[in-house]
Order: structure tokens, then sequence, then C-alpha cells
């Protein structure tokens, strides 16, 4: 027998996890290498004049591990192009450079921090103002001016995990031909892909879950729209925030596991939400995939099966030295800033990565004293659920003994 067609890798029908092992890794022709080998050159040969020996002329301009990325990427998004960049501020950054001076933006208020921090000191410079809407799915329209050209979403929201309705927002904004960008950093590809709502372009952060080895710093866009990728790639070679070959070669292998690593996060956030929920040392807990969650509706209509992610945040009684305390007493968490990684981490958002942010702004999104954000990574849920308890009880314990510094922050 033999076989006259090289094995086909993915196609737009298969199923996700098929697409993610597949797409953008076609053996090489030359070896049979089932893993592409990393090109290193920054230039490649041509034979005349104008005349690249393959696709390729200088790794700013296109690089295969690159290009086998963003293939990748694109396949998972269910888009028709996408781009990688240097880190998710850079795509950030990039996207809001392709709009003209004196453009008009309308975000969410609770963005990430370094996205706000570009929206508030940066755009500016370049004549493109922001504003910023607590309510965006109530009050868009009020909010629209003929300059308005961007639409600026992150579902869910950090930390406080709230949820916005793309369709709702994109309808909207499609109204007045405003062009609608959704941060799916939080959920991942595997549970959450905006443009199927009707988003425009989606960006990530591939720092978090599409590699998900915390290794790895950067971002990427998809989209399906012809005249984006022109506008898109061009300042994608012209400002030359682009990731090296190495770290997409390893981003590309980060997201052949995405599908697993996704599922069994939210299996440890589910398990670790109920254990906070029932728990007397816990004033609230924000999680997607709880039906305590006042937007479960919406996660229920734009994620995979509900499903609701790997972050979650709570509000720990004691106050702020609690919160701190906890953090500290973790033995599988550990504390540090990031996320969507195999290895569980937390954090308190006030103090670090929400510092920047004036308690009064922060309060009224819901960032208070006490929250603390969990990463839930791929290790075994009943370990997880017991660490965080034993880290509560002993966290409040010590803080009710006159060690804290807050009371309880009950409001
Ligand atoms: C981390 C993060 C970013 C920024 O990405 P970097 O890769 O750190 O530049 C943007 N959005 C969200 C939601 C993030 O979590």
């Amino acid at each position: 027998m033999t076989i006259t067609t090289p094995p086909r890798a993915s196609s737009p029908s298969s199923g996700f996890g098929t697409r993610a092992v597949h797409a953008g890794s076609e053996h090489d022709p030359s070896t049979g290498a089932v893993i592409p080998a990393i090109s290193l050159s920054t230039t490649f040969a041509q034979t005349a004049v104008g005349q690249p020996v393959g696709e390729y002329e200088y790794s700013r301009s296109s690089n295969p591990n690159r290009k086998n990325f963003e293939d990748m990427v694109a396949a998972l998004e269910n888009a028709k192009h996408a781009l990688a960049f240097s880190s998710g501020s850079a795509t950030t950054a990039v996207i809001l450079q392709s709009l003209a001076s004196g453009s008009h933006v309308i975000s969410v208020s609770d963005v990430y921090g370094g996205t706000h921090r570009y929206f508030t000191q940066v755009a500016k410079a370049h004549g493109v103002k922001v504003t910023f809407t607590p309510e965006i799915e109530v009050d868009i329209r009020e909010h629209i001016t003929p300059a308005t050209k961007l639409v600026w979403i992150e579902t869910p929201s950090n930390p406080t995990l709230r949820l916005v309705d793309i369709r709702a927002v994109a309808t909207a904004a499609h109204e007045h031909g405003i062009m609608v960008v959704v941060d799916n950093t939080f959920l991942s590809p595997y549970i959450q892909n905006p443009l199927d709502h009707g988003a425009d372009i989606v960006v990530h952060s591939v720092t978090k879950y599409i590699n998900g080895h915390s290794d790895v710093v950067m971002g990427v866009a998809a989209f399906n729209s012809e005249e984006l990728f022109k506008r898109l790639s061009f300042l994608q070679n012209a400002i030359g925030a682009i990731p090296s070959a190495f770290d997409s070669w390893l981003a590309h292998r980060g997201a052949k596991t995405l599908h697993l690593r996704a599922r069994e996060a939210t299996t440890n956030a589910t398990a670790v939400g109920h254990a906070l929920e029932a728990s007397p040392h816990v004033i609230a807990v924000n999680y997607p995939g709880l039906d305590s969650h006042p937007h479960r509706a919406i996660a229920k209509k734009q994620h995979r099966n509900g499903m609701g992610g790997g972050m979650l945040s709570f509000r720990i009684r004691g106050g702020h030295a609690a919160a701190e305390r906890f953090c500290q007493l973790t033995r599988i968490f550990t504390l540090a800033e990031s996320l969507g990684g195999v290895e569980s981490l937390c954090e308190v958002p006030s103090s670090m990565t929400h510092a920047g942010i004036p308690k009064e702004q922060r309060e009224a999104v819901g960032v208070f004293d006490d929250l603390v954000r969990l990463s839930c990574g791929v290790e075994d849920a009943e370990d997880l659920k017991n660490d965080v308890l034993q880290a509560l009880e002993r966290a409040v314990a010590e803080t009710s003994n006159g060690n804290g510094t807050n009371g309880v922050n009950g409001h």
C-alpha cells in the first residue's frame, strides 16, 4: 500500500484540540521533522533581485515560526488572520496607533492596568481620546460621537470577573460603523471566541493562557477583515514590536495543550469557588462559573459550555491585612502577578496589579482592599481547595487577634 497524500493537518471544521495540535504545524518538507525547526535566520536568500527563494525576506517583516504561531491562533479564534507582537501591551499600542489623530475610543472602565495606562497617558499624545464607562451595554449610545472609531471591551474584567455581552455592544457599535475590540486574555480562545459574537478584533496577552507556562511575554491580534490585515501588518513591520522566533516557537508549543489546560483550570477554579462560597471567612466570590454570578446568563451564552475559566477573586473577612496574610500562607498558590500558567498564583490587586488606580475609582468597580485574586493552574482540585481553606483559616485567625490593621471591611 502506498500513501499518496501527506497527512492532513487540520481544517476549520476540526475540533478545537485537533486545530490546537495541528494548525500551523506542517511537517518539515525537507526532513519530515514533525516539529518545525526554530528559524533563527534574520534574512533569507534571493535568487534574483526582489525574488526570495520562499515567502520570507527579512525576519521583522515575517518569520516562519511567527507565521506558524499566527496561523494557529487564527485557526483557534475562527479568524482569517492573526498577527503576533512582542507583548500584549504592544498589540494594544499598535491597534491604537492604527487610528487617525482626532479619533475617539469608548472603553469599559475596568480594563487591564497597562491598557488603562496606555489609554490615559500615551494615546492622547497622538491625538486619540478615550472615554471610560462602567456599564457599556447600557450607555454606549450616549458616548458615541462622530469621531468614535473604536470600542474596547475586556470580558471577563480584571480582577472582578464581570462580563460584557459582546453581541449587544457590537450591534450598537456597528450601527455607527465603529469597530469592536475584545481582550480575550482571561478566557483564552478555548472558552470564548469573540469574533463569533460580532467583535472585529480579538486580542490576547499570549503571556497568559495561550503560552500557559509563564516563560514567554508575547501578544496577538486576530480578525477577518482584509483591510485590517493590510493596515495592522504594515504597522507590525513599521513599528517592529515583533516576537522572536524562539518565543513564537515556545508559545506555539504551549498552545498545543491549551484545551487541556483551560478545562483543568476551569475544574479547579469551580472547586475553589464553591469552597470559598461556603466559607464563613469570605464576604463575596466573583467567578463567572458560579450560579451566584450576576452575569451567569452571559457566561452561558458566550463561553464554551458556560465554563468559568481559571480566574476568580474574593473578598476575605479581616480587611487588607487578612488579604495579605492569605497570600503569604498559601503553600501551592504562589504570591505573584500574572495568570494563566500551569501553576496557581494569588495576589492582592489593591496593592499590586491595581495599585496605580486611585482608591475611590478602584472601589467603584469592586476592587476593595480585601480583594484577593486567584489564578488556578492545573494542579489537583482537591489540593488547591485544601490550600485555600487552610490559608483562609490561618489568615483570618491571625488578623482577628489584633494583629490586623483593618477591621472587617463590609461595604
Ligand atoms: C497581561 C495582560 C495584558 C498585557 O499583556 P503583556 O503581555 O503583559 O504586555 C493585557 N490584557 C490583559 C487582560 C492582561 O492580563
